[in-house]
């Protein structure tokens, strides 16, 4: 069929730890068919999808959590998603849970000793623990920030544009899309008209949609045309909201505002190139806003930086301390957090020992659960299900 070169990996020096042997040819579709039909004949099956990553999760090579990055590496559409899949994959965020895992064992069994042989003159300071669950709790929190961000780095976050007709929105949007390195090119809904482009600001994909309802409110008043702009401005991570640095403001424009008071919103101030009618001050405006003229592409570096802080809203965010989770982790994290919490205030409020032992035991089992291979078969299923074939 082809001359391949036949690479053979004894255990346990390969991808699964297991016997490997890797035929590479030259490529082609029909070259590539012909040898995996040739392989089935002789008795070799098909790959399901991540079965590799899973057979080295099973050998204990790699863990849960480098599973997980293996396919955020794979997946990884901007640097900052790529960096922190390897930092991942080499086991950081692993490193992590296991040191949170491991003070918490040793809080747990010191106590254990001390309740079960109260003979052996097994000390337990009180203070001391108060302290060391503290400090728990305070990485637990990392962690949970630290996955959240990731969830911004990796899936990017969902921005409309809004504002009355006529403030420049779908120039603002072109601009964007012109300027910055677009990363997706565009989708369109075959019923509705929904495009939406990902654009890369400052590492950030930044999922801008132009639905009919938010770019070309005709009329913002219209129920419809407000049904619809609720509706994506509900979805939304951030809005941008446009007012016209050329024009005074009109009751459309606070009527829009009225709607972004608990969303993250930059207030963008356009056509600042054009004479000034535009006062802001009755708006009473608390959000952050930026001048800029979309047509003549001045002031973007500034919506820059007015899109990064509000991501990033928290102080700029160490980027070594994003760890990508998954739900199920956030929520175990969640839940150790409260269970800390719990133990904190049992010590607090002085109740016996007993009490705390217990709920220590309760945090620590929880935490059991977060990256090992013993994860319930669900997990693990949700996970490879997403891997190509053959990774
Ligand atoms: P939309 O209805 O909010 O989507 O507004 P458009 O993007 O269609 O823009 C309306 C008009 O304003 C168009 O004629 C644009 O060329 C113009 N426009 C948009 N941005 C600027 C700007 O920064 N400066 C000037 N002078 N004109 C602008």
């Amino acid at each position: 069929i082809d001359e391949v070169l036949i690479t053979i990996m004894r255990a346990p020096h390969s991808y699964t730890r297991e016997d490997v042997v890797e035929v590479s040819s030259h490529g082609g579709m029909l070259v590539l068919n012909k040898i995996v039909a040739l392989l089935l004949q002789k008795g070799a099956r098909l790959a399901s999808p991540g079965e590799f990553t899973y057979r080295a999760l099973k050998r204990g090579r790699i863990d849960l959590l480098q599973a997980q990055g293996i396919l955020d590496l794979v997946e990884a559409q901007t640097e900052d998603a790529l960096s922190m899949a390897v930092r991942q994959l080499k086991g950081e965020a692993s490193q992590r849970q296991q040191a949170l895992r491991e003070e918490l064992k040793q809080l747990y069994t010191h106590l254990e000793a001390h309740l079960q042989f109260p003979d052996e003159g097994i000390e337990v300071s009180i203070k001391d623990m108060r302290k060391k669950i503290g400090r728990l709790k305070k990485e637990t929190e990392d962690l949970i920030e630290g996955a959240s961000a990731a969830e911004v780095i990796k899936g990017g976050i969902r921005c409309v544009i809004c504002g009355k007709t006529n403030t420049g929105k779908s120039t603002l949007f072109n601009r964007l899309l012109k300027e910055e390195r677009v990363l997706v090119s565009r989708i369109k809904g075959t019923t509705r008209d929904v495009v939406e482009e990902t654009v890369c600001i400052r590492g950030i994909p930044i999922r801008i949609s132009d639905t009919a309802g938010i770019l070309n409110t005709e009329d913002f008043i219209g129920k419809k045309a407000i049904k619809k702009s609720y509706h994506a401005i509900d979805n939304a991570n951030l809005v941008l909201f446009l007012l016209d640095y050329s024009r005074p403001l009109e009751r459309e424009d606070f009527v829009i505002l009225d709607t972004l008071k608990d969303k993250d919103t930059i207030v963008i101030i356009n056509k600042i190139d054009l004479k000034k009618r535009l006062d802001v001050r009755p708006l009473h405006m608390s959000k952050p806003s930026v001048r800029l003229s979309a047509l003549k592409g001045i002031g973007l570096p500034d919506l820059e930086n007015a899109i990064y802080d509000t991501v990033y809203k928290d102080g700029v965010r160490h980027r070594d301390d994003m760890i990508s989770l998954r739900q199920w982790q956030k929520d175990i994290l969640k839940q150790l957090h409260s269970q800390l919490s719990n133990t904190e205030k049992y010590i607090d409020e002085g109740y016996p020992l007993d009490f705390i032992h217990f709920a220590l035991g309760e945090a620590f089992n929880n935490m059991a659960r977060f990256n090992g291979a013993s994860s319930s078969e669900e997990i693990l299923s949700d996970i490879f299900s997403n891997f190509c074939i053959g990774k």
